[in-house]
């Protein structure tokens, strides 16, 4: 690592949403590229950085529940599955520039990729390879954020990149409302006692109970996934 940058471990998470681009496809090529060349810009400085992939894109496990008799468990392994296809899709999109990349799922799927072990991708990592958590947690009932929360805490990463559409956390709707004001930082509490909306409670509640702080930032504007892994001020942070 380099003593220079703010983190030497980072976790990103992209959600399913971020990687849709202006949604004319589920995937934008442009966006897992523009994705790919940052993380190579910050893994050649020696920072190493593990993704955790959403799959809202494709399929979101609590909004199709109860169409057709589809339970909320089958829905959300259908959802787990949808984040296997966008980590497959940005791990080709890495290899394509050059950055050595490996896929571990949280329930086996060892034709595809690699079954999640914990120390294996640590040492990944330590090796200059970035690791893409997929299907989330391999539970039903949570959430890519808490995945992310929990592989932040399980491979001692420092941080939670949050990648949005949106510059970060406001008062307000920014989309709706043009005098919506950023937050600079926010603290666990703010985030749950406002309802701020950043993560599912249970994600926030485990980043706040071990410590980890969140940066939420816009994905969309290039140069900021890099800015956000040096620890450059981006987006709001929430932490202590
Ligand atoms: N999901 C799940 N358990 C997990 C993570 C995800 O059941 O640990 C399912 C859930 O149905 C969710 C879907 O996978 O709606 C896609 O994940 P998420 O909504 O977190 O993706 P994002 O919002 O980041 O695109």
């Amino acid at each position: 690592g380099n003593p220079s940058y703010k983190w030497r471990r980072v976790l990103l998470k992209v959600s399913g949403e971020a990687l849709a681009g202006d949604h004319t496809q589920n995937i934008d090529p442009k966006i897992t590229m523009a994705i790919a060349r940052e993380v190579a810009s910050v893994t050649r400085l020696g920072i190493e950085v593990a993704i955790v992939v959403g799959g809202g894109n494709i399929f979101r496990g609590s909004s199709r529940a109860g169409c057709s008799g589809l339970d909320r468990s089958s829905a959300d392994y259908i959802g787990m599955l949808a984040t296997v296809m966008n980590a497959i899709f940005l791990q080709a999109t890495m290899e394509s520039i050059g950055i050595p990349t490996r896929v571990q799922t949280a329930f086996r799927m060892s034709e595809v990729a690699e079954p999640y072990i914990r120390r294996k991708a640590v040492r990944h990592l330590e090796k200059g390879r970035v690791v893409i958590f997929a299907a989330g947690t391999g539970n039903p009932f949570f959430t890519t954020d808490t995945a992310a929360a929990l592989r932040c805490a399980e491979i001692n990463a420092e941080v939670v990149l949050k990648a949005t559409n949106v510059d970060g956390v406001f008062d307000d709707d920014p989309r709706r409302n043009p005098n919506a004001r950023l937050h600079d930082t926010l603290t666990y509490h703010e985030v749950t006692s406002k309802d701020l909306s950043v993560m599912d409670m249970t994600a926030i509640t485990l980043c706040q109970e071990n410590n980890i702080p969140v940066v939420v930032f816009n994905l969309t504007k290039s140069g900021n996934i890099e800015k956000a892994i040096k620890g450059e001020r981006v987006g709001t942070l929430i932490g202590g």
